[in-house]
Formats: C-alpha cells, structure tokens, sequence
C-alpha cells in the first residue's frame, strides 16, 4: 500500500488507520487463502489426480531439484516430499504471480537490522518522511552506511526514533505476512538512551504485544565489528546474563579486525544459550566463512555467499547443517552479485546448504520477503516448490 503526499510532522490519523486497515485485510486474506486451499485440495483428492515423479531428492530430507514444471512443483507439495498447511498455497500463489497471497503465507525474516526493517508507509505517514529506497548499485560498504547516514538515520534519531523504528519492523512484518522476525539492537544501544538492557527488550517487547503479537519475535543482540572488543564484552555482558535475548550477531565491516578476537565473546553467548551467528562472506571469501563457523561455533551464517566459490566449504556447511540467511537483494544492491538470475543461492541450495530468504534492510532496499521470494522465481533461479523448501527452512531453527 502507497500514502502519497504527506508532509509535515502530523499525519492524518486517516491514513494512519488505513495502515492498520490495510493488516486487519491481510489477516481476512490469510483466512481467505486457508479456506481456497482446502478446497482445492478436496477437489484434487476427488478427481484423483496422480502425482507425477518429479526428479531426484538430495539430502536436507528431500529437496527436489531440476523439477522443470510448476505442475510438478505442485505434484511435490501434494505427494507431501516437504510441506506445511501452506505450501500449497504458497507454490500456487508464485505460480500466479499473485503478491498478496504471498505475503499470506507463514514466512521468516533472520537477517534484518532493527530500525532499518521499518515499513516505509507507516514510517512515512508518523513522521512525515518519505524513504525512498536505492535505485542504483552502491559500490562499498562504506556508500552504504553514507547513504544511511543521509537517508534514514535522521528519521530515527534519539530513543524515541529508534523505538518508532522497531514498531514500524513489526508493521512491516505483518504487513508482509511474517510469522517469525528476528529483530534487536546492537549492545552498545545502552549506551545511546535505551535504557539497560532489560529495559531495551522490554521496550521492544512492549511494541511487539502492540503491534504484531502472532509474529514470534526472535530478540537479538548484536554486535559492530569495529568496536574494541573490551568495549563489547562489557556491554555485552548483561545481554547475556538475562535470559531474555536469543541469538548473538555481528556485523560491519568484514575487514575491521581478525575474527579471532571475538571468540571469547563467543564462547560467553555460547555458555550463556545463545544461537551463534554472524555476518561474514558477503565481502570476505569461502575460507573466511569456514574459518568463522569453526572459531565461533556458529549455527548460521549472515549472508555467506562467497561460500559458493569453494565445493568444500559448502560441503562443511551442509554436513554441520549451518544455515546461510540470504539476501538477495541487498547482494545485488550492494555489487556482490551481478544479477538476481546469476545469484549463488542456486549453487547453495544444489549443495544441500541450508539457506533462507531475508531482507537484510527493507527501507534501504526496497524488498520485502514476499518480493524477495517473487523475485527469485520471476528470475527463474528456483522453482516454486523449491522456494516453499526455503520458505520451510526458516520456519524452524
Ligand atoms: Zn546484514
């Protein structure tokens, strides 16, 4: 949904309504498409209808590859190889193109940055700022956090801006049907007027009861690659100690220190519970993402797409059942592929690597998870049985 033409620091409550009016007819969607898909497959039982052999399966407990057809993706999903309630649904709904009944379907976003998965008109109609997302390829990293710094930054500023971004990224999660979001912050926001650490989850706790609470929240606690690592351990450190945050990451520069200096950070998240994760790949090579996974014990990956240069790399990461949170559009956006089409998720995903589909930065790049799956397909990198694979993949850790 687009509200164009709003200026000024108070919009229209209207407008602001019809954001939420836009989620309650979401939610009728969402129902709608359960019932259509009942149906549907009453009436294929009915006549009978056979499911073809659709190709051969490899590991992961059955991908489907070189399936050519969408008849016999769907022939897939109803011999039930790999589903769910709504893999039906979600196979027909890329077939057709159809957006909205996309975004009805269950899906996960493991790979965002707190206020950067705002949802644009909401953003928009509270404060009065359009963000328009990049329209060309940035060239480095260090653009990107330019273009941030110019575009987005200012809309956020303070804590109330930053609390208006984490309730404008569960906006953006219903909206674009999510059912399971990591989201957090990095650790030195309790530096920067979020209060503690306990009172930062449960200011962002606060807006996911509000705002989205059918939408498991995943809580993050992340960390900047650049900052000294005794500055991290000491922030660091209550994050841990609450019990309350799930997962660990880092991100920034790949390049900014040796990845060694962060494994005692590691083995701490690691003793305190927490799922392992970091960013790494997107701009270093496939040994720097083996070499991560091994000194940091990680579970998954953010981004590790240069993984696909190195069948051994990507052997390590199938056979440990490391998964890879990928963002295509970011990747492209940020010059690290040169195409959607040419996209190394395929060479991932025929590797047996278990890999998701994610946003990275909605508000920068423009890309919903449903855009993102569309994307794929219209490029034809995956068929659309094999993007419901991935859509299942981030159903469940
Ligand atoms: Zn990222």
């Amino acid at each position: 949904m687009a509200v164009d033409g709003l200026a000024g620091d108070h919009a229209h409550p209207t407008l602001t309504d019809a954001i939420f009016l836009d989620i309650v007819a979401l939610d009728a969607v969402e129902a709608d498409a359960d019932a259509a898909l009942e149906q549907l497959l009453v009436e294929e039982r009915a006549l009978g209808i056979v499911a073809e052999p659709v190709g051969r399966s490899i590991g992961h407990g059955g991908f489907i590859v070189g399936v050519p057809s969408d008849k016999r993706s769907i022939a897939a999903i109803q011999r039930g190889t790999m589903t769910d309630a709504h893999s039906y649904h979600f196979v027909e709904a890329l077939t057709r193109r159809d957006l909205t009944a996309i975004r009805a379907c269950p899906k996960s976003d493991l790979h965002t940055h707190g206020y950067l998965a705002a949802n644009r008109d909401f953003v928009n109609v509270r404060t009065g700022h359009d963000i328009a997302p990049l329209t060309v390829p940035l060239a480095s990293m260090d653009d990107m956090h330019a273009w941030v710094g110019t575009h987005v930054r200012p809309v956020f500023e303070g804590a109330a801006g930053r609390l208006l971004g984490f309730e404008a990224a569960f906006i953006q999660a219903r909206h674009d049907g999510l059912t399971r979001l990591e989201l957090g912050d990095d650790v030195w926001a309790i530096t920067r007027g979020m209060g503690t650490a306990e009172e930062l989850y449960h200011s962002i706790a606060e807006l996911h009861r509000a705002t989205a609470p059918d939408v498991e929240w995943i809580p993050q606690a992340s960390m900047s690659r650049h900052c000294t690592i005794a500055a991290l351990d000491n922030w660091l450190a209550p994050f841990l100690q609450l019990n309350l945050y799930k997962t660990i990451d880092l991100s920034g520069d790949e390049f900014a220190q040796p990845i060694e200096n962060f494994v005692p950070l590691y083995r701490k998240a690691a003793a305190a519970g927490f799922r392992l994760k970091a960013h790494v790949g997107e701009w270093g090579t496939a040994d720097d993402v083996w070499r991560a996974v091994e000194l940091l014990e990680l579970d998954e990956v953010q981004h590790g797409i240069a993984a696909a240069a190195s069948p051994v790399v990507m052997r390590m990461l199938a056979d440990h059942h490391i998964r890879l949170n990928i963002c295509p559009t970011s990747n492209l956006m940020l010059g690290r592929v040169e195409s959607i089409a040419a996209h190394p998720i395929r060479k991932l995903f025929d590797a047996g690597v278990r890999v998701t589909v994610n946003t990275d930065d909605v508000l920068v790049f423009g890309a919903s998870v449903s855009d993102e799956f569309l994307a794929l397909y219209d490029a034809g990198v995956f068929t659309a049985a094999e993007l419901d694979t991935i859509r299942l993949n981030g159903l469940r850790d």
